[in-house]
């Protein structure tokens, strides 16, 4: 299928979708109240009518503003396993993201795109841009964020069910659709209704470049550090005084340098000290750590441990206490348990004109977390760039791209059912 005479619908959703600041706010989601923003709550509420107005019936967007919505299966495919696709409702708050003015730069000729605020985009430094001449490019006007991530991501889905509900000729089974609050502050599956969910593979639809998927996430773990001194008075302190502050300077310096965030990348592994606090008699430091290898990962915190008694053996009488929080878990080991979730999406994208890009991504999704509660999500591109940026844009060329990989992927989830490869 070739979506492309859907291309101005869709770019028409993408820019009112766009438009609408619901930048999300972590300080009120970490206080546990989900959505953090009433505009997220709005949009959400907007697209339930809007997917009502397109033939959907049972569309239901709850307290914590998760929308749930069906597509139903062709005549005769009802019986065939659902499979969900995702989206989140919020943007980042890196850069400003409230108001947005999107902009098109149809049959963009392939010079610098000049913004307010002395905002460029430009090919020479931006190679993915640069190979998209004569595409139209949409853009914030530079005073803020565009909201690709992930407003290109929902526009895609809307597009897909308004397609799936006119277009007879698309054989599909049962489709959930999940638009999400709060994906940007980590707090996007938090409240996720799990139970209403009937699907045993999502998808999410949050990727970057044409092509693109990500499978494989970060394990993730932060381990915080109490360093306990003893106070003395300073004049007299020889002998008696241990110094709390001495001691996290020195667990943080032996942090190996080159496993830092800063110094690699692929699937390189890093341990970042986030934060530092304290005084002489107590000192606090946090450390992220991060690997793709679940036994790298032990190893990295075997090796925490084995910092923290080199600075008790070098400080006598303080004490190092460590304490490991799980953060989120490499979503690589679940995916494989259901190579067809992956297998079906990489043939799609090559049905869509692509060829399949798998990518490993350098921290956690609202998919990693979805797969940790038992349903395998891989992430799937949606023709945005730069997120989280002034200089953020979408290409409308891979926007029609991703649609029909989506297109193609409810096609496929019916041919492989029948085919009774898809296991319940
Ligand atoms: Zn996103």
């Amino acid at each position: 299928m070739n979506a492309s005479r859907h291309s101005e619908a869709l770019l028409a959703r993408f820019l009112r979708y766009a438009a609408r600041g619901t930048q999300s706010d972590a300080a009120v989601a970490d206080a546990g109240t989900i959505p953090s923003t009433e505009t997220q709550r709005k949009l959400a509420e907007d697209i339930a009518t809007e997917l009502r107005g397109l033939g959907l019936t049972d569309v239901e967007v709850d307290d914590n503003s998760y929308l749930v919505a069906r597509v139903p299966a062709s005549p005769g495919l009802e019986a065939i396993p659902p499979f969900g696709l995702s989206a989140h409702l919020d943007t980042a708050s890196d850069a400003p993201g409230d108001p947005v003015r999107p902009l098109v730069h149809r049959d963009w000729d392939g010079s610098p795109i000049s913004l307010a605020d002395g905002v460029v985009l430009d090919p020479a430094t931006d190679t993915d841009l640069a190979r998209r001449k004569g595409d139209a490019i949409v853009t914030s006007d530079g005073t803020s964020l565009l909201g690709a991530d992930d407003k290109a991501g929902v526009a895609e889905i809307v597009t897909l069910a308004e397609i799936l509900l006119s277009d007879p000729s698309i054989p599909h089974g049962p489709i959930e659709i999940l638009l999400s609050p709060d994906e940007e502050t980590g707090h996007g599956m938090d409240r996720v209704p799990l139970r209403k969910l009937k699907s045993t593979a999502f998808y999410t639809v949050d990727g970057g470049t044409a092509g693109e998927i990500e499978a494989e996430c970060f394990n993730a773990w932060k381990v915080d550090a109490v360093f306990a001194g003893i106070a003395a008075h300073l004049g007299s302190a020889r002998g008696k005084m241990v110094n709390a502050v001495s001691m996290a300077a020195s667990f943080v310096s032996a942090l190996p340098a080159q496993e830092s965030p800063e110094s690699t990348d692929g699937r390189l592994g890093y341990f970042c000290a986030l934060g530092i606090s304290g005084a002489v008699e107590r000192a606090e430091v946090s450390v992220f750590v991060r690997d793709f290898d679940i036994d790298e990962m032990e190893r990295r915190l075997d090796r925490l441990d084995a910092i923290a008694r080199a600075v008790e053996a070098r400080y006598p009488g303080g004490t190092v206490t460590l304490t490991r929080t799980r953060q989120y878990l490499n979503m690589k080991r679940r995916v494989d348990e259901r190579p067809e979730v992956l297998s079906i999406l990489e043939e799609a994208v090559r049905r869509a004109g692509l060829e399949p890009h798998l990518k490993p991504i350098r921290g956690g999704t609202d998919g990693s977390r979805l797969t940790e509660l038992g349903i395998p999500t891989p992430n799937v591109f949606t023709g945005g760039h730069n997120y989280h940026s002034r200089t953020e844009w979408a290409s409308l060329a891979e926007m029609i791209q991703a649609l029909d990989t989506l297109v193609e992927l409810s096609r496929l989830w019916a041919e492989r059912a029948r085919d009774a490869t898809i296991r319940n």
